[in-house]
């Protein structure tokens, strides 16, 4: 049953990655929780069991924006589905909920703070229930960025609906996160599902920034003329700088930050769902609960917080699978404004030291001489063995030099200050420097004091970056923060290893134009012709009815029709996405493009 819904609801020939395994464990009433990276295709997991079961499915979201997107695609697929947040009148609201009482709804979207209310509480045990999903479950969590302590009262749907099976899902899944949710959401019993966090469409860039602007426009120029796509800066005032900048090189841009009233961003953010060719330039105050799957791009103008934010800022590029950019201009003021910024947050002693260490992580991954991808997913206690050729560094390697002695250096001044200790003080010994905490602990007397004055403060502290980076330096986060000895460390201490590290902490060669691009277009000019009149077609249907393009049909779909020119309605059947819904909304308006395209 649920692959025969697979095909004709959702238009999908086979289940992906762990699909198949949740739903029959969903299905069969266990318990679960699911780490998939963005654009896994978490949603089905939960949505066709919500098909199969009797009983309507509640899914616990906490983005109104988040919402009305997922239940805007259900209703395209032909899924009786629904909302019920702050955003519904009273009369509407009692709709809905008399609908799921009648078992006329499949699919309830809900925040968790109306979920909460005692007479929501009271009306669900009126009605008949299939499952909770608990999508975003990382917000849970205090150490991700998104925590709503409103996450933690969840577990009452355990005690108060103990039969109905629960499905917790996100995208953030380092140690400390999953610890959480499962804690706090009472989930111990369930089955958990993780899924690779490499996200391989992505192509990983960071270039060093020496006139930013123009290295945006370059870039822009080159690859995503016609792409929709984020900017991230770190100021409200250089998003509206570099927001008009584009517009006045005859991009469409928009500003998107704290600072503009609700109404401005909310008709900005609409704006960007609904158009497929537009540039947000925005604040990280923007991106959560984008489920826009055609970003093309996310450009960083300046450094992210850490990897994990970075890892989840340029995630929101691809979620269709189809190739993307992650790209990054990087400078040594950046590094020095976030280290200012952490120093003079309100945090406490321990965490502005957790925050430094991630930091640190983060310019370990803007140095490396290795693939990045390798990088960014050991960071996630993930280990590829091979290099991607998908990012700068694979594309055009990078000047190294052998590293093994400054790393020993390094590991056993680590070890012999008892792994406690953060990078400053290691190299305030390395240099022998005479500081009163090195006098208090005695560091003066150790064998590694001052083994290390043929690099300067910056270049140990790039050496440094790099080892932590390549794991052979950890960073407690669980403890204070200090550096410990990574699991790889021995045989390099041993003589046994030898460690390649990047010659210069900032890169100050010019960067090449990209050889192969990462942008999407199709080789035949003919198909790329008919894509982008597709492109034309969706955008008309999708305006009369007020929806984004994509709640339609994604771009996966419009470029397997470019390629393939169906001619009849058994050929757009066939298509990746296309359902029974949409073959019956939209298969005859599209076949017509398709057919006035046709070669004479
Ligand atoms: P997530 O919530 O994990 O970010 P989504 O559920 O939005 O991911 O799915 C990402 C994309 O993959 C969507 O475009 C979705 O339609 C598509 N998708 C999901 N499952 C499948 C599948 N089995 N076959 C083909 N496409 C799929
Ligand atoms: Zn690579």
């Amino acid at each position: 049953m649920p692959s025969g819904i697979l095909k004709t609801v959702f238009g999908f020939e086979a289940f992906r990655g762990q699909q198949a395994d949740v739903i029959d464990h969903l299905m069969s009433g266990g318990d679960a929780l699911v780490l998939m990276p963005t654009g896994g295709g978490k949603s089905l997991c939960y949505q066709i069991p919500a098909l199969v079961m009797s009983g309507v499915a509640l899914v616990i979201s906490p983005l109104i924006a988040l919402m009305r997107d997922q239940v805007e695609t259900l209703k395209q697929l032909g899924v009786r589905a629904a909302a019920l947040n702050s955003s519904l009148d009273y009369s509407e609201a009692i709709e809905v909920e008399r609908a799921m009482r009648a078992g006329e709804l499949d699919l309830v979207y809900v925040s968790p703070e109306r979920l909460l209310t005692e007479p929501f509480l009271t009306h669900l045990s009126a009605c008949r229930l299939a499952l909770f999903a608990i999508d975003e479950a990382h917000c849970v969590s205090q150490w991700g960025h998104d925590f709503r302590p409103e996450y933690r009262q969840l577990t009452v749907l355990h005690e108060r609906f103990p039969g109905v099976p629960r499905i917790a899902l996100t995208a953030t899944a380092d140690g400390p996160t999953r610890k959480d949710i499962v804690e706090h959401l009472g989930l111990s019993a369930g089955r958990v599902f993780v899924a690779g966090f490499d996200r391989p469409n992505i192509r990983y860039r960071v270039t060093p920034k020496n006139n930013p602007r123009d290295q945006l426009l370059r870039f822009l120029k080159a690859d995503h003329a016609r792409s929709s796509g984020i900017v991230y800066c770190l100021s409200r005032a250089k998003v509206e700088d570099t927001a008009a900048w584009l517009r006045e090189n005859g991009f469409t841009a928009l500003p998107y930050h704290a600072g503009l009233n609700a109404g401005v961003r909310a008709a900005n953010q609409d704006r960007f769902l609904k158009e497929d060719t537009m540039i947000m330039v925005a604040t990280i105050a923007f991106g959560m609960g984008i489920d826009k799957p055609d970003v093309r791009f996310v450009a960083h103008m300046d450094l992210p917080k850490s990897l994990e934010a970075y890892y989840q800022e340029t995630g929101r590029a691809g979620r269709d699978g189809l190739p993307s950019d992650a790209w990054m201009v990087y400078g040594t003021q950046d590094m020095a404004r976030q280290m200012q910024f952490i120093e003079s947050s309100d945090a406490g002693k321990r965490q502005k030291h957790v925050e430094r260490q991630k930091m640190n992580a983060l310019l370990g991954y803007c140095e490396t001489a290795r693939c990045r991808r390798q990088v960014l997913l050991d960071y996630f206690d993930e280990t590829r063995p091979e290099t991607c050729g998908n990012c700068d560094t694979c594309l055009e390697p990078v000047e190294t030099f052998d590293g093994t002695e400054a790393a020993q250096k390094v590991l056993s001044c680590v070890y012999r200050t008892d792994e406690i200790f953060g990078a400053a003080h290691i190299i305030d010994v390395l240099l022998g420097a005479d500081t009163d905490k090195i006098r208090k602990f005695g560091h003066d007397t150790l064998s590694t004091h001052g083994i290390g004055t043929e690099f300067s403060k910056a270049e140990w502290r790039s050496v440094l970056r790099q080892l932590v980076a390549l794991g052979l330096l950890v960073v407690d986060v669980e403890g204070h923060g200090g550096l410990r000895l990574g699991p790889g460390c021995r045989p390099v201490l041993r003589g046994e290893q030898t460690v390649e590290l990047r010659k210069d902490p900032v890169r100050k060669r010019a960067p090449k134009t990209a050889a192969a691009k990462a942008r999407l277009t199709l080789d035949d000019p003919a198909d790329e012709a008919l894509f982008q009149a597709l492109r034309a077609h969706r955008l008309k249907l999708a305006q009369a009815q007020g929806v984004p393009p994509y709640v339609i049909l994604h771009d996966t779909t419009l470029v397997e029709m470019a390629r393939t020119r169906p001619t009849d309605h058994a050929g757009f059947a066939r298509l990746s996405g296309v359902g029974e819904a949409k073959l019956e909304r939209y298969g005859e308006s599209f076949l017509e493009v398709v057919a006035a395209s046709a070669p004479e």
